[in-house]
């Protein structure tokens, strides 16, 4: 018999899988790594694991404690799962933007969900940040994972998403591209391919337009998981070798095709970073291979990537609109 104890066990190892039709006309082979194929359905139940079992480790979680962490999505399904096998309490604190379906997968796996007020500043005392603080000190046996500054992130990447890469491309990867959110995975995953390929492998960060990585201020975005408006300390400014931008419309336009031309229904974050690996390998040979991370599945994005109403609000689909018209932009 062939099984696992628990589905945590399940975390990891996931498949590496070649772009074909995007690809047409490219010359280097290009490979996803599909994360959706965590149990918890992303890349985040790596970072869940390795941040819950450090701090058990530190004793800075003791049993039956809780873990209180701001967030609404992939981070919050990791953790609930990670504290169901270990018998931990969950508390997510959002901001009411956050669909209710989103809350609903979190409740689903046993967790508490916290909603604040969207519209009030990152200091406001009902702002999410500042709510899951005050929550931190008011249960007892409570612990913050804080994957914003927590160095087990990028390290749960150096010791898993990086060895398999380097294990399954048989060291053969030239080129890595992964979306920078908290930093984690790029910074993670790109030292250690770096540091295992003696500085071969070259590192390709892409980043929403508007983001701090490329070089914006912050400016709003749609695309969900990625970029930022401030310096985390997960993300190591040392990795990466170029950053690319990459337009909202373009992000959507290529997470479309990934799910139409290659049957892989995943997240927006996912087209961005498909964009700018297509993007470099068009200036890339014959025997490069350009692997590329897709964070995490496209069914929590069905109301809005996937939905024809919401990208014509926002001008994705009309022609006529600052938008490009899927299809249109690769
Ligand atoms: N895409 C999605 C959907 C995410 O949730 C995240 C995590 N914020 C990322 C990409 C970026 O990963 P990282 O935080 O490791 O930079």
């Amino acid at each position: 018999m062939e099984y696992a104890e628990h589905v945590v066990d399940l975390v990891g190892n996931t498949p590496l899988v070649k772009l074909n039709s995007l690809t047409e006309g490219l010359q280097p082979l290009v490979l996803a790594k599909v994360e959706y194929l965590n149990p918890g359905g992303s890349v985040k139940d790596r970072i869940a694991l390795r941040m819950v079992e450090a701090a058990e480790a530190s004793g800075e979680l003791r049993p039956g404690g809780t873990i209180v962490e701001p967030t609404s999505g992939n981070t919050g399904v990791g953790l609930a799962m990670v504290a169901q096998r270990k018998g931990y309490h969950c508390v997510f604190v959002c901001p009411d933007k956050v669909s209710e379906d989103k809350q609903n997968v979190l409740k689903a796996y046993g967790a508490r969900v916290v909603v604040c007020p969207t519209a009030v500043p990152p200091d406001h005392p009902d702002s999410y940040y500042s709510v899951s603080d005050r929550l931190v000190g008011e249960i007892e046996n409570a612990w913050k994972p804080n994957q914003y500054a927590n160095p087990e992130n990028p390290a749960s990447h150096y010791h898993s998403t990086g060895p398999e890469i380097w294990q399954q491309t048989g060291g053969r990867i030239t080129h890595f591209v992964a979306g920078v959110g908290t930093g984690g995975t790029i910074s993670g995953t790109g030292k250690y391919l770096k540091e295992v390929s003696q500085g071969r492998v070259k590192v390709i960060g892409a980043d929403p337009e508007g983001s701090v990585y490329s070089g914006g201020s912050g400016r709003p975005y749609l695309v969900e998981g990625v970029g930022e408006d401030f310096w985390p300390g997960t993300y190591d400014t040392a990795i990466a070798d170029e950053i690319i931008a990459v337009s909202d419309a373009e992000s959507f336009a290529v997470t479309r095709k990934l799910a139409l031309e290659e049957a892989l229904l995943v997240g927006g974050s996912c087209g961005m970073a498909a964009a700018a690996a297509l993007r470099l390998a068009k200036r890339l040979g014959p025997d490069d291979v350009v692997v590329v991370l897709l964070p995490d599945g496209g069914r929590g994005y069905l109301g809005k990537v996937f939905n024809d109403q919401w990208m014509s609000a926002y001008g994705f689909l009309s022609p006529d609109s600052s938008g490009a018209t899927v299809g249109e932009v690769l």
